[in-house]
C-alpha cells in the first residue's frame, strides 16, 4: 500500500490525534494497525506482521484483526496496558463519494473500559484523578507544607457511570487512592507546571508526586494518562462540569469553586469525553464525600486486618470473604466500598446499624427480600451500557426483567419496615422506601416490547414481540406467508414431477432453488432453469419460486430494519431515564447489603454494638470472624478486652502460637465491622468511634519495590506516629524485630513511650520483648497482658486465653519442636538458652549501668533475646571458664563500688551479699 494514497493520508490525519493509542483503522471486515502500531501489536497479540508496498513509496508495516474478533484482541492489548483507539468507517461505502469517511468512535484505556470481559463483578473499575490545591500560608517548602496542602480525588467507573469526588490531607491522600484500587491515574503533566515563586510553598506537583510515590512503593507502577495542567485549572473545570450535569453552579453539588476535587473532576470529565466522543449521558451526578465523613484506612491496615485481599493475596480467608454474600453485583460493589470507607459519624453507623437491626430481627420478610433480589441483575452496568448505546437487546430486556422484579423487594422491605415498633424510627429502610421509584412504566415497556429471550443481535432471530408494531406484524406475516408458500410450491412441484426427492432448498449466493437428484433428471419439465450443478444434484428455479424469494428475501431486510428502529426508540426512552436507573439501582445496592449484613450477623451469631462517646472500648466474648470459621466454632475461645483511660495501652506478650495476633486483629476487625454498621463477632461490644485505626502487623517484605524488611516496618510506624490521634486505635503486633535485638527493644520502648505520653491513643502492642512489660511499672496507663498456656511435661498446650499479667519467656523452642526441628537442634537450642539466659544478667546489669534502662536488667533473667554467639570469639564468657570468672569478679566489684554502705539497712546488706555470692558462684 502506498504511503501517499488519499487512504494513507487520511490514516495518518486520525492517527496524529491519537498518538499514544493504538489506532484499530476500520477496514471492510478488518480493522488495520500500520507503522509502530502494527509492531507493536503484532508482538502483543502474535500477529503476523505484513507489509505492502504499491510500487511507488516505501513499505508500510501492516497488521490486521478481523471485525468479529476485536473484542478479544482489544482486551488483551489493554489487559497489556495499552490504550486502544477504534476507528470506524462512519458512512455507508456504498454511498461514498471518493474515501469512505472515518473517525474514532471510542478510546479504551485499562480504566476507562465497558467490555464485560476487562471488568469484575464485584469490583468498582476507576480511572481516578488527582489534583493539589495551592498552599497559601506564603511558607517555605518543606515536607511539612507537602502534608499540609489538600489534594482533591475525583474518581469514575465508566462502566456503573459513578464519580465520586473528595478532598483530603495530603497525609490521607495515599490511603484515599489505596481505597479506590485506581487502575489508571490521570495527574497534570510536571513538566509544564509553572514553577511556583521560591518561598511560596512547594510547587503543587511535588505534593502529587509524593502522593504516586506513596501510592506505587506498595502498589508498583499504575497505568499514568498525564494531562494538560490547564485542564485542572477551578474555572476551566467549572465550565466543564456545569455543562456535563447540566447545572449553573457546583455549589448545587456541594462543591466550592477553590476545592482542588473541581479541578480533578473537571479534567476527569474532560478525558472521558474525549475517549468517548458520542457522550457520557450515563454519568449522570457526582457522589461528594465531604473530608472527614470517612476513616482513611491506609494501605498497611488494609492489608493487615485482609479486608478484601489476603496477605497471600486472593479472597481467600478475607473478611469480605465471610461477609459477602450479596445476591447483586452492585450489592457486591457496595459493600466492598462499606468495609473500606468506614463511617465516622457515629450518627450515620447508628442509622446503618438501625437498619440491620431490624432487618435481623425479620428473618421470614428478610428472606423474601434477598429472593427478590436474586434474580436482580446488574442494573447500574446494564443501565449505563444502555445509555451509553451499547446494550444488546438481550441485555436490555435483562434489565427489564431486573425492574420487574423491584416491586416485590419494595414490598418485602415495607414488610420490614411495618415491623419496626411504632415508637421507633423507620431510619434508613424507611428513607430507602420513601424515595423507591420501582421504574413500573420501563419495566412494561421493555417487557412488553422486547421478546422473552432476544438474540444478542438484532438480525434472524426476532428482537420485539408481536403485537408491538403494525408494520412489523405485516411485514412477517407476508414473509412467514412467503415461506408458507414455498412449502406449498415443493408439494405441488413433487406432485407435478413425480419426484418424491424433489426439494426447495435456500443458500446465500443462489437463494431459494428446486434439487433434484441425478437419477431423476430425466423428469425435470421444461420450465425449470438450471442454477447450480453439484455432483450428485442440479439446482433449478422456476417463476413461480423466484417471485417467492423476492417476498421473503426483501420481507426479511424490512422486518431487520423495522426492528432495528424500534429497538433504538425503544433504548433511546429507557436510556434517557438513566438517572432514574442509576438511583434505583444504588437503593437496591444499599438493600442488598444491608440485607446481607443481616444474615451474616444471623449465621454467624454475631451482636450489635453499642456506640458512646466516651473513650472506653470494651468487648466482651470477642471473637475473630475469619479464624473462628477455620475451626469448630465451640473450639475457638473467645476473649473480654477493654482498653480504658488508665489502661489505654496493652503490652501482649505470650508464647509463639498462643494467639497475640489474632487478638489483635480481632480488636481492629470488630472496630471496623462497628464503624461499617456492621455486627460484631462478640457477646458485647461497647465502642467509641475511632477516627483512625492502624494495624501494623510483622515484616513483610517489600524488596521487589527497593526497601528492605526494616526500612518497611520503620516508615509504617512512622506514618502511625504521625497520623494517630488520642481517637485512634492502634495495633502493633511486633515493632523493631527486623534489626538488632537492642536497636529493635529500644525503638519498641521509645514507640510505646510515645503512643502512650504524646499520643494517648488506645494501642494494642503484641510483642516477644518481654522487657516492655515493665513500661506498666514506668507509665499510669500502661497495662500488661498475655495469653495462657500450660506446660504438660515437655509439651505446651495453647489455652488461647487472655489474662493480666506478663509472659515470662516465648517458649519458642518448644513450638520448634511441635514443627518438627529434629530433636538435636532441639537439643541444642535448649542448651545454648540456658548459657545465655545466665549471660543474660551480666549484660543486663552491663546495660542498666550505663543506659540507665531498668528494664534490661529487671527482666534479663527472663529473657532469651540476647542472642550472643556461644561459640563466637569474644563472646566466650560461656565457653572459657577463665574468662568466665573473671568477668563475673568483675561485675561484682563494679556492684560493690556502686553501693553506698551508709544508706543500707541491715537487711538490704545481707541480700546483697547473697545475691553477689549466688552470682559469683553460679554455673
Ligand atoms: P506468634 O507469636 O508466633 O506470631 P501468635 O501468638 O501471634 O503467634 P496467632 O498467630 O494469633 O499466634 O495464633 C496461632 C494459631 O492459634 C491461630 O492460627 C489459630 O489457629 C489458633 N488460635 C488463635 N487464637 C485462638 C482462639 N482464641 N481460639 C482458638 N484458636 C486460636
Amino acid at each position: 500500500m502506498s504511503t501517499g494514497t488519499p487512504l494513507m493520508q487520511q490514516y495518518r490525519d486520525i492517527k496524529s490525534r491519537h498518538q499514544d493509542a493504538i489506532l484499530l483503522f476500520r477496514m471492510g471486515d478488518f480493522y488495520e494497525m500500520f507503522y509502530e502500531d502494527a509492531e507493536i501489536a503484532a508482538r502483543a497479540l502474535g500477529l503476523t506482521l505484513t507489509s505492502r508496498n504499491n510500487g511507488a513509496a516505501a513499505d508500510v508495516p501492516l497488521a490486521g484483526v478481523p471485525v468479529k474478533a476485536v473484542a478479544e484482541y482489544m482486551r488483551r492489548l489493554v489487559q497489556q496496558g495499552h490504550r486502544v483507539a477504534v476507528c470506524e468507517q462512519v458512512e455507508d461505502p456504498k454511498l461514498a463519494k471518493g474515501i469512505v469517511k472515518r473517525e474514532v468512535v471510542e478510546t479504551v484505556t485499562p480504566g476507562a473500559v465497558f467490555a464485560d470481559d476487562l471488568l469484575d463483578d464485584k469490583r468498582a473499575n476507576y480511572v481516578v484523578a488527582v489534583c493539589a490545591a495551592p498552599v497559601t500560608s506564603g511558607s517555605v517548602s518543606t515536607p511539612a507544607t507537602h502534608r499540609e496542602r489538600r489534594i482533591g480525588i475525583a474518581a469514575a467507573d465508566l462502566s456503573t457511570g459513578e464519580l465520586r469526588v473528595t478532598t483530603v490531607a495530603a497525609a490521607d491522600a495515599a490511603a484515599h487512592l489505596a481505597r479506590l484500587s485506581p487502575r489508571e491515574i490521570l495527574t497534570p503533566r510536571p513538566a509544564a507546571i509553572a514553577s511556583v515563586p521560591p518561598g511560596h510553598g512547594s510547587a503543587p506537583h511535588d505534593a502529587i508526586a509524593a502522593l504516586l510515590q506513596a501510592h506505587q512503593r506498595v502498589h508498583g507502577a499504575a497505568f499514568m494518562t498525564e494531562r494538560e495542567p490547564w485542564e485542572f485549572d477551578g474555572a476551566v473545570a467549572h465550565d466543564e462540569l456545569t455543562r456535563q450535569f447540566r447545572i449553573a453552579s457546583l455549589e448545587g453539588l456541594g462543591l466550592s469553586s477553590d476545592d482542588p476535587a473541581v479541578g480533578a473532576l473537571g479534567a476527569l470529565v474532560r478525558y472521558l469525553r474525549e475517549l468517548q466522543p458520542a457522550g457520557l449521558p450515563h454519568l449522570v451526578r457526582p457522589i461528594v464525600e465531604p473530608s472527614g465523613t470517612m476513616m482513611p484506612l491506609d494501605d498497611m491496615t488494609r492489608r493487615n486486618l485482609e479486608l478484601v485481599e489476603s496477605l497471600r493475596g486472593g479472597t481467600e480467608g478475607t473478611l469480605l470473604s465471610v461477609m459477602d454474600t450479596t445476591v447483586t453485583p452492585m450489592g457486591g460493589r457496595l459493600l466492598r466500598h462499606w468495609m473500606l470507607s468506614p463511617l465516622v459519624d457515629r450518627t450515620a453507623i447508628d442509622a446503618r446499624l438501625h437498619a440491620v437491626h431490624a432487618l435481623v430481627h425479620a428473618p421470614v420478610e428478610r428472606a423474601r427480600l434477598r429472593d427478590a433480589l436474586d434474580g436482580v441483575r446488574d442494573i447500574e452496568r446494564l443501565a449505563s451500557k444502555t445509555a451509553a448505546a451499547r446494550c444488546t437487546p438481550r441485555e436490555l430486556r435483562a434489565l427489564g426483567d431486573s425492574l420487574a422484579r423491584l416491586p416485590q423487594v419494595a414490598q418485602a422491605t415495607r414488610d420490614v419496615v411495618d415491623g419496626i415498633p411504632r415508637t421507633h424510627s423507620a431510619g434508613v429502610l424507611g428513607e430507602l422506601l420513601s424515595a423507591w421509584d420501582t421504574l413500573d412504566d420501563l419495566a412494561q415497556l421493555i417487557c412488553t416490547q422486547l421478546v422473552e429471550r432476544p438474540p444478542l443481535q438484532i438480525g434472524d432471530e426476532p428482537s420485539i414481540a408481536t403485537g408491538v408494531d403494525h408494520d412489523l406484524d405485516a411485514m412477517r406475516l407476508l414473509r412467514d406467508g412467503g415461506r408458507d408458500a414455498i412449502a406449498a410450491i415443493q408439494a405441488a412441484e413433487r406432485e407435478r414431477t413425480g419426484i418424491a426427492s424433489l426439494k426447495v432448498g435456500y443458500n446465500r449466493v443462489f437463494g431459494y432453488f428446486i434439487e433434484i437428484s441425478n437419477a431423476n433428471k430425466h423428469l425435470v419439465p421444461s420450465d425449470y432453469q438450471r442454477r447450480q450443478t453439484l455432483t450428485g444434484a442440479e439446482r433449478y428455479v422456476t417463476p413461480a419460486l423466484k417471485e417467492y424469494e423476492e417476498r421473503v428475501l426483501g420481507a426479511s431486510e424490512r422486518i431487520e430494519q423495522r426492528e432495528r428502529e424500534l429497538f433504538e426508540a425503544l433504548r433511546r426512552h429507557v436510556g434517557a431515564q438513566v438517572g432514574r436507573l442509576l438511583s434505583t439501582a444504588h437503593r437496591t445496592a444499599t438493600l442488598d447489603v444491608l440485607a446481607t449484613l443481616a444474615d451474616v450477623a444471623e449465621r454467624e451469631q454475631y451482636v450489635c454494638p453499642e456506640f458512646h462517646d466516651a473513650f472506653v472500648l470494651h468487648i466482651e466474648g470477642g471473637r475473630h470472624p475469619v479464624v473462628e470459621r477455620m475451626m469448630p466454632r465451640e473450639q475457638f475461645i473467645p476473649n473480654d478486652l477493654s482498653l480504658t483511660e488508665s489502661a489505654r495501652l496493652m503490652i501482649l506478650t505470650g508464647p509463639n502460637m498462643a494467639g497475640k495476633s489474632t487478638i489483635l486483629r480481632q480488636v481492629g476487625l470488630i472496630q471496623l465491622m462497628a464503624q461499617i454498621g456492621s455486627f460484631v463477632p462478640a457477646r458485647s461490644a461497647t465502642l467509641p468511634v475511632v477516627d483512625r485505626l492502624f494495624t501494623r502487623v510483622g515484616a513483610s517484605d517489600n524488596l521487589v519495590r527497593g526497601q528492605s524488611t526494616f526500612m518497611v516496618e520503620m516508615s509504617e510506624t512512622s506514618a502511625i506516629l504521625h497520623t494517630a490521634t488520642n481517637r485512634s486505635l492502634v495495633l502493633l503486633d511486633e515493632i523493631g524485630r527486623g534489626t538488632a535485638t537492642y536497636d529493635g527493644v529500644s525503638i519498641a520502648w521509645s514507640v510505646s513511650e510515645h503512643l502512650h505520653d504524646v499520643i494517648g491513643c488506645k494501642t494494642v502492642f503484641a510483642t516477644h520483648y518481654h522487657e516492655l512489660t515493665q513500661l506498666a511499672e514506668e507509665r499510669t496507663s500502661v497495662c500488661n497482658f498475655t495469653v495462657a498456656v500450660r506446660e504438660v511435661g515437655d509439651d505446651i498446650l495453647f489455652l488461647h486465653r487472655l489474662i493480666p499479667g506478663g509472659a515470662d519467656r516465648s517458649y519458642g523452642i518448644e513450638v520448634g519442636r511441635l514443627a518438627g526441628l529434629p530433636d538435636r537442634v532441639i537439643a541444642r537450642a535448649k542448651q545454648v538458652l540456658a548459657q545465655l539466659e545466665g549471660d543474660g544478667a551480666q549484660l543486663a546489669e552491663r546495660v542498666n549501668a550505663t543506659a540507665e534502662l531498668p528494664l534490661f536488667a529487671a527482666t534479663a533473667h527472663q529473657s532469651p533475646s540476647h542472642f550472643v554467639s556461644p561459640s563466637a570469639p569474644g563472646a566466650a564468657v560461656a565457653g572459657n571458664p577463665e574468662s568466665h570468672i573473671r568477668a563475673r569478679a568483675e561485675q561484682v566489684a563494679e556492684q560493690l563500688r556502686a553501693v553506698d554502705p551508709n544508706h543500707l539497712t541491715p537487711l538490704d546488706a545481707l541480700q546483697l551479699i547473697a545475691r553477689l555470692k549466688t552470682h559469683l558462684t553460679a554455673e
